[in-house]
């Protein structure tokens, strides 16, 4: 254990709640002190004392292209000598607007936010606007931002700390929020049949990564999609952390399914707090100062957020090799992790779409949340350190998916297959 986080973790305790500025930082369901990063590169993290992690984490997903990526840190020195905010509209926004446009599917319009929590939240309520409908259905153990609504049955780090219920949070607040297990198509019939002209929109994880990785069923997504065509429902991907990383139009994409609405995060900022959401012209046309539904952000479309994620983005819009490079690093992977568990005699599940994976220990397939719960999450939690006392940063918790930058190295896969390999043996 690092010598100098345990002291920062003392310090930060004292004027940080928890030490931490987000919880699942804070090493609470695995144990032991947080590590604090002083820097980071390619497919690494250095914490502060200079010790060297791979990392899996890429800041929860953005950093695709691997962390500190030299046209991105360049592009951001430069635009911070024009100023960092203005508060007036700049020609930036639009070059971001229309390359996200041509790159994701179904998305005539695009506004931006500072993060996830803000595309969702302000997704769900141009949703209701759009439609004059209060009641929202969401799946158990998907996250989408800690806006009040979305906090009912809510993975990540609700379902780390085993958090049920949120104080703070009103009845009122959270009463339109109906709850379908994943991947259960029957449920979300009986949701729509019991509230019938009721619901505005269904929000999804189209790959869901905040209870492991969990991946749709054939005719899942198909399935809402004919229920939102027949209901008149607004279905809304959540792809803070699909989109742009499974392909370059996103899981919509990838998995071949129309959204009416697309929520991003800080992967269109390079890893710069930013968000947006965007969609159908006649949904986001609902939008102040165009129709009353009322969203705003001073820090919305800031230049520093927007020239980071341009850079990135058109990076993986001209290179399309990349996404074949992430397949391959994540299916070597895969196939490593797949050989030594199997060697190891312990049940398990690996589940893996593109470049999100994650090992469940489990007996039986992980589907849904009630799947990733009913798993070994304890062995998780002893695995993890042990995968990180031989220098590979996993997410702290089995509730959160992997991710794979393109700077990940054969070598450092190689390191990643023995070291599961050795903890395995010494769990
Ligand atoms: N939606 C999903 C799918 C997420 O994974 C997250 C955060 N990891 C959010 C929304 C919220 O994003 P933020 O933390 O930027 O508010």
């Amino acid at each position: 254990m690092s010598n100098t986080s345990e002291q920062l973790f003392q310090r930060a305790q004292r004027s940080i709640p928890g030490g931490v500025n987000s919880p699942v930082r804070a090493f609470r369901s695995v144990g032991g002190t947080p590590i604090f990063m002083q820097r980071a590169k390619g497919a690494y993290l250095y914490d502060a004392d200079g010790k060297q992690y791979i990392d899996y984490i890429n800041s929860w997903g953005p950093t695709i292209l691997g962390h500190a990526y030299e046209p991105v840190v360049r592009a951001i020195q430069q635009r911070a000598e024009l100023s960092t905010s203005y508060g007036a509209p700049t020609e930036l926004e639009i070059d971001m607007a229309e390359l996200i446009i041509g790159m994701a599917p179904n998305v005539d319009m695009v506004r931006m936010v500072s993060s996830g929590t803000e595309a969702c939240m302000s997704a769900l309520r141009l949703a209701r606007g759009y439609t004059g409908r209060n009641k929202f259905i969401k799946f158990e153990g998907c996250y989408h931002g800690h806006a009040d609504a979305f906090l009912v049955k809510a993975g990540s780090g609700l379902a780390t700390f085993n958090i049920q219920t949120v104080p703070g949070v009103t009845a009122g607040a959270a009463n339109d929020t109906l709850t379908a297990p994943y991947n259960d198509l029957d449920a979300v019939e009986q949701l729509v049949q019991n509230n019938k002209d009721e619901i505005a929109a269904i929000i999804i994880e189209p790959v869901a990564g905040n209870m492991g990785c969990i991946v749709p069923r054939p005719g899942f997504l198909e399935g809402l999609r004919a229920i939102c065509d027949r209901e008149g429902i607004v279905l809304i991907f959540d792809e803070v952390m699909t989109g742009f990383r499974l392909a370059p139009g996103g899981a919509q994409e990838r998995l071949g399914i129309r959204a009416d609405m697309v929520t991003y995060g800080k992967v269109i900022g390079g890893g710069m707090p930013v968000g947006a959401f965007g969609g159908r012209r006649d949904i986001m046309e609902c939008i102040a100062p165009l129709g009353n539904v009322y969203q705003a952000g001073t820090l919305s479309g800031n230049p520093i957020a927007m020239i980071a994620g341009y850079t990135m983005l058109k990076t993986l819009r001209d290179e399309p090799g990349i996404y074949i490079a992430l397949e391959e690093k994540t299916r070597t992977l895969h196939e490593g992790l797949n050989s030594v568990l199997a060697k190891s005699g312990r049940p398990y599940v690996i589940n893996r779409l593109g470049s999100m994976i994650s090992i469940h220990f489990s007996e039986r397939p992980v589907s849904n949340f009630a799947d990733a719960a009913a798993a070994d999450n304890a062995t998780f939690n002893r695995f993890f350190h042990q995968m990180l006392s031989r220098g590979v940063y996993l997410p702290p918790s089995a509730y959160e998916t992997w991710f794979i930058c393109t700077a990940l190295s054969d070598t450092d896969i190689d390191h990643t297959i023995q070291a599961a390999a050795d903890s395995l043996a010494a769990l």
